[in-house]
């Protein structure tokens, strides 16, 4: 009779029925900086957000963000907990990987004014200057025209924000200041941004990026 039981809770569709439904889930690279904030914009378009701070936390993601923050501490605390060369191996994949201010700084090939020896992942093809808006112009707010999320405009935050100064082949550029300046671009499953989505409301971006998965989920089925 026990066992009767314990087979049928044990033959129970609820544990597939889960596995079925399961979200997808992206990790954000949680060592500083605003990674909660893209936790809950995550949360906000219905994946499962998931705070990397190990190697092993990498495995079952669907993506991953890395936060605006302070590039040359994340950089030096990834160094450190080993999170380079794994995070690298994930983008080459072809999982989604979007930095986001510091982030973009960390996935750039080549970082003009990067500190000497900071350490970077050096993932896509754009050139990147650290801190162009200068001091005196810390933050500002802005409204982009991005014609991947279409209308309206998308709210542009910029704190002590990086700019994109040239772009390679295969990069598409998403978004420029009204004087031309590079703020978001894409190669493939790559995607930088100058700004913060994280601190609008606006999850078009977020949206955009988990769409990503789906298409290089595609890629790598075929
Ligand atoms: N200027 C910062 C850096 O070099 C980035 C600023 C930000 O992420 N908001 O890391």
């Amino acid at each position: 009779m026990v066992n009767d039981l314990l087979a049928s809770i044990e033959a129970s569709p609820r544990q597939e029925q889960k596995a079925d439904q399961n979200p997808m889930q992206f990790g954000v690279l949680a060592i500083q900086g605003a990674f909660v904030e893209h936790e809950k914009a995550l949360a906000r378009v219905g994946v499962e957000p998931v705070e990397v701070r190990l190697p092993e936390h990498l495995e079952g993601l669907d993506g991953l963000i890395i936060p605006g923050g302070e590039s040359t501490t994340i950089g030096q605390v990834a160094e450190r907990w080993g999170l380079l060369d794994p995070i690298r191996a994930f983008a080459r994949s072809g999982y989604p990987l979007w930095g986001t201010c510091a982030g973009m700084i960390l996935m750039a090939k080549e970082v003009v004014d990067a500190i000497p020896g900071q350490p970077l992942l050096q993932v896509m093809d754009v050139t990147v200057r650290r801190n162009v808006f200068g001091r005196q112009v810390d933050s500002f707010e802005t409204d982009l025209e991005i014609p991947a999320l279409g209308d309206p405009p998308f709210p542009g935050v910029f704190i002590r924000a990086p700019l994109i100064e040239a772009v390679g082949k295969g990069v598409d550029i998403l978004a420029r200041l009204e004087d031309g300046t590079v703020v978001a671009a894409r190669q493939r499953n790559l995607l930088v941004t100058a700004f913060h989505p994280e601190l609008t409301e606006d999850d078009r971006f977020h949206r955009y990026f988990v769409d990503i998965s789906e298409v290089s989920q595609i890629d790598q089925n075929s």
